[in-house]
């Protein structure tokens, strides 16, 4: 028998014998007297401390485990401990949180943990600043009603979240963030969001510098090789010195006008507020005129061909379109010896996107640069760069051209076999028509 039970008994026994005791003394009437309040004093002391347990159970949280005696002084000291421990837990939950947010809230970052249905769960204190949020008032609100920039409606109804989003247009004016959602647990994200606007100053003077710099050499660079090429024509030059002098001058100021004008071309698509010009290209006739400038440019040296499978025709530059298709094929006639044979090919993929590449059976590029080359004046050879008259900008121009059209650029090469450089275009670019170019 257990404990419990053994205790339980101890009662009932000895009034059992005390009752048997009064009967032999007293006769049987005191002995069920003595029985019944027996029973009753029992009675008594368990609703007793039923009545404690009921009145703790109303508040555990601030009253005392009541003390008892007998058999409900073991129930209450096995709810003392219980009652001690979940307190202490509850209390290192507490310190857990708190050293948590405190992290949090030292972040370089905003954070907010949104749910399923983008509502706010918590964020961070910086996140309140960057969003204009309130953390108490605000919990469980959707976070669009709160930050309600177009651009970031969309990035929140995306699937994919690789790249960040800038956001310029915020609820404080002239801060720039630099946003980002990452998914974790079921359906759950988190929103990162970091002020850029320094870096982003930054980057603007960078630009107007730069700008700035190519715009103020252009003139001169100008007169130079105007007084250069009136010398080179001159009658009386004899000297095959003075002529050779002349001559890599000119070579030398056409070289520094080639990166001049790439800089500024580089200037004015890395501009915001120069806005992409959407007309209808008509793309059989950018092909023809293309092949007819890499004919040129081969002088006869490449086989040089083009391959229209498609008909279609997208919206976008005419103008940034010629100048990156060209300088695809521009290298290709660089980077591809004679004899090497160079495609030219329009296509349609099953996907609805369309798709320009230039293939040549050139040099090709080892996979170590291929990462590198659409930085500005990465190049693999620079003195084979400069030999074909190189500025180490094409590549990144046809970058930024792509990125305004949405389009993707992609490089697939392998050294000593050839390279195929393609730009392939969303189908939401595409148009039925051509009414201009
Ligand atoms: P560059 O004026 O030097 O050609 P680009 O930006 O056009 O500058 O190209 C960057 C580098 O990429 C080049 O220096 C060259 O090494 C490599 N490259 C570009 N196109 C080709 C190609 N078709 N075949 C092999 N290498 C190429």
């Amino acid at each position: 028998m257990s404990d419990f039970w053994q205790r339980a008994f101890v009662y009932p026994f000895f009034l059992f014998l005390i009752t048997m005791f009064v009967w032999a003394v007293a006769g049987a009437l005191p002995a069920a007297l003595f029985f019944g309040i027996g029973i009753m004093l029992r009675v008594f002391f368990h609703l007793r401390n039923l009545e404690a347990l009921d009145r703790w159970l109303a508040d555990p949280e601030k009253l005392q485990v009541p003390d008892g005696k007998g058999l409900w002084e073991d129930v209450f000291s096995q709810l003392n401990k219980i009652t001690r421990l979940q307190r202490k837990e509850r209390e290192q939950h507490a310190a857990a949180l708190l050293q948590m947010k405190q992290a949090t809230s030292a972040l370089p970052e905003g954070v907010v943990i949104l749910d399923e249905a983008d509502r706010i769960e918590w964020c961070n204190p910086l996140a309140e600043r960057h969003f204009g949020l309130d953390g108490e008032r605000d919990n469980g609100q959707q976070i669009t009603y709160l930050a309600r920039q177009p651009e970031f409606v969309q990035y929140l109804a995306m699937k994919s979240f690789t790249e960040p989003l800038i956001l310029r247009d915020t609820r404080h004016g002239d801060l720039v963030l630099s946003v980002k959602l990452i998914a974790y647990g079921d359906n759950k994200r988190l929103l990162i969001s970091r002020d850029i606007t320094h870096l982003e100053r930054i980057e603007t003077m960078r630009r107007d510098f730069v700008a700035n710099v190519s715009h103020e050499l252009r003139t001169p660079l100008t007169v130079v090789n105007g007084f250069v090429e009136t010398l080179q024509d001159m009658p009386n030059l004899e000297n095959d010195m003075s002529r050779r002098a002349l001559q890599l001058m000119g070579e030398q100021t056409t070289r520094m006008e080639s990166l001049v004008n790439d800089l500024l071309t580089l200037s004015r698509l890395e501009n915001e507020q120069n806005a992409l010009q959407e007309e209808k290209v008509d793309l059989a006739v950018l092909l023809r005129a293309l092949l007819e400038e890499g004919l040129t440019l081969s002088k006869g040296q490449h086989q040089l061909r083009l391959e229209e499978e498609s008909k279609a025709c997208i919206r976008g530059s005419t103008n940034e379109l010629h100048s990156a298709f060209g300088n695809l094929i521009t290298n290709a006639v660089r980077y591809t010896p004679p004899g090497g044979e160079i495609v030219l090919r329009w296509e349609e993929a099953p996907d609805g996107n369309l798709r320009f590449s230039v293939r040549d059976s050139g040099i090709g590029i080892a996979p170590q640069h291929i990462p590198r080359l659409t930085e500005r004046f990465y190049r693999v050879d620079r003195s084979r760069s400069r030999e074909t008259g190189g500025t180490g900008l094409g590549l990144a121009i046809v970058k930024h051209i792509a990125i305004r059209h949405q389009a993707q650029f992609d490089i697939v090469s392998e050294e000593g076999q050839g390279s195929t450089f393609s730009i392939v275009f969303p189908g939401k670019r595409r148009c039925s028509e051509v009414t201009s170019a």
